[in-house]
């Protein structure tokens, strides 16, 4: 398979190093290989030993963009820093490498990562997420992805305590004078309110898990995986993603 890169990735890596000082380390955790391509996989952590754990993620689908330049604007402009009073950050910033370059959702073996959090033998861009999803660890997971078929910005909440729809809630109010917001009373085949999808199957019931079903399966307590739509322009789905992360951090609930 020969294709025109439509981004290039060692840029991606160049340009994250850049926007870190030297109290922050990247961690490369492998190498995703692929013919003469060696995509390192990099973990970024904020604010070690904070009290509160969250992992922000992006990229995992290849042709969604808007999320991995969230975390570029995110560290660029310093939005972490305000957290950092609470925040333990950990960031994967591009899942999906291969994805990423060729503007692919799977990676470069047709797989759709976001799928196979469950299966016995997973590819490595799984494994190595995974391998950082500890027991227990996080207080609050947020994924970054877009939706090239909704027409405003919604999103999936789950929680491991009764309150975390309120969160949800949060995060879409503050965004009504950002984003038009996806009021359908059905998206993605799921019955959603207000532009937040909570009725979602018990994750013991599901064959395949999403990144999402894998934390909430190891106790991460708040789950919310964010959709931006991608026929906006870049700036304001990017814009949407940074409001929805404040407002997440911004939470009290434990
Ligand atoms: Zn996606």
């Amino acid at each position: 398979m020969s294709t025109q890169k439509k981004r290039s990735y060692a840029d991606l890596v160049k340009r994250l190093s850049k926007t870190l000082d030297n109290t922050v380390q990247i961690f490369t955790l492998d190498h995703i290989k692929y013919s003469n391509n060696k995509y390192p996989f990099q973990k970024i952590i904020l604010g070690v030993h904070n009290p509160r754990r969250v992992l922000i993620s992006a990229g995992i689908h290849g042709d969604e963009p808007a999320g991995i330049e969230t975390i570029c604007s995110f560290l660029e402009n310093s939005r972490y820093k305000k957290h950092l009073d609470q925040w333990e950050i950990t960031i994967l910033p591009c899942i999906n490498p291969y994805g990423f370059e060729n503007d692919t959702r799977e990676n470069h073996e047709s797989k759709d990562l976001n799928r196979l959090f469950k299966v016995h033998n997973p590819p490595l861009e799984v494994k190595l997420a995974k391998s950082i999803i500890e027991p227990s660890y996080f207080d609050m997971t947020i994924e970054l992805h877009e939706d090239c078929d909704s027409h405003g910005y919604y999103l999936f909440q789950k929680s491991n305590t009764p309150n975390g729809l309120e969160i949800g809630v949060k995060i879409i109010e503050a965004l009504k004078g950002v984003i038009s917001i996806n009021s359908d009373k059905t998206i993605e085949n799921m019955p959603a309110e207000k532009g937040i999808i909570h009725r979602i199957k018990d994750i013991n019931q599901m064959e395949w898990w999403p990144m999402a079903g894998y934390s909430l399966s190891m106790k991460a307590v708040h789950c919310l995986t964010l959709e931006t739509p991608t026929m906006l322009p870049m700036d304001t789905r990017v814009q949407a993603h940074l409001l929805a992360i404040d407002q997440a951090l911004m939470c009290n609930h434990q």
